[in-house]
């Protein structure tokens, strides 16, 4: 496969044509970014990092039948996926209060939610990515309800999923953030990266973060606990 031209590039990664109609080359960056970008950092060897977990999760969810956009992983930092047109939301699920919801509803981190919640955030930077209803959704023709009913199925099955492969890495599967696509065969599927950028966890025993929030909340030892998230999801999987 032959990497030709930058197509796209956001703020953890660029996207690059190949040489097959059907399949892009996504590169992961070692920057890091929150609060829309308005904080900035970065650590050598984070795409990789990210890159390496983003494939662990990606196998796993494979071997659990889940429909994604990973062919393969073609080096350090690099992997194929297929080509989708997103659909412009941001799929998010939660198990446990954190961030955003917390503060919406006034609550205190760490209560863990009567059941999993899925949410629909449009994906508009100007914006802000706003929390959307179904109805808004729809009424904005940005995709239909039988969609929405479906991502929601799919998003709360990639949970099921990540939450068992996590707990035998000892770490707790608070929330994380997804993004669906179609591929040239119009299938939905999982697009974009699965790392400690787009979700939350804790650990089991101690609730320390493991996660961006080490970086979003300057708590120190970003580097060293994305390293740990994948050495301790190695040896869940191995
Ligand atoms: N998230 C993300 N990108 C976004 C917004 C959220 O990856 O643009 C992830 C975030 O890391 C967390 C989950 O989605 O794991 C829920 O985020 P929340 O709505 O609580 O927003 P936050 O307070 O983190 O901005």
């Amino acid at each position: 496969m032959q990497k030709k031209e930058l197509i796209y590039e956001g703020k953890a990664k660029r996207i690059y044509s190949t040489d097959q109609e059907a399949c892009l080359l996504m590169e992961y960056k070692d920057s890091l970014t929150a609060f829309n970008a308005l904080k900035k950092g970065q650590f050598l060897g984070k795409g990789e990092l990210n890159c390496k977990i983003s494939t662990l999760i990606f196998a796993e969810l494979k071997k659990n039948g889940v429909n994604h956009h990973w062919l393969e992983t073609s080096s350090g930092n690099e992997m194929l996926v297929q080509k989708t047109t997103i659909i412009p939301l941001e799929v998010v699920v939660r198990n446990i209060m954190a961030g955003s919801l917390a503060k919406k509803l006034g609550r205190t981190e760490g209560e863990v939610l009567k059941q999993p919640l899925v949410e629909f955030y449009y994906k508009d930077d100007h914006l802000a990515d706003p929390f959307v209803s179904d109805d808004q959704i729809t009424a904005m023709g940005w995709t239909d309800q039988a969609t929405l009913d479906y991502l929601k199925k799919e998003a709360l099955r990639i949970n099921h999923v990540l939450q068992n492969m996590f707990l035998k890495a000892g770490l707790k599967l608070v929330d994380f953030k997804t993004e669906f696509g179609r591929n040239v065969k119009s299938e939905i599927i999982l697009s974009d990266e699965i790392s400690p950028d787009c979700m939350r966890l804790w650990d089991v025993k101690t609730n320390k973060k493991m996660d961006k929030d080490r970086f979003r909340q300057d708590l120190g030892e970003v580097e060293e606990s994305y390293l740990e998230v994948y050495e301790r999801l190695q040896k869940g999987v191995s």
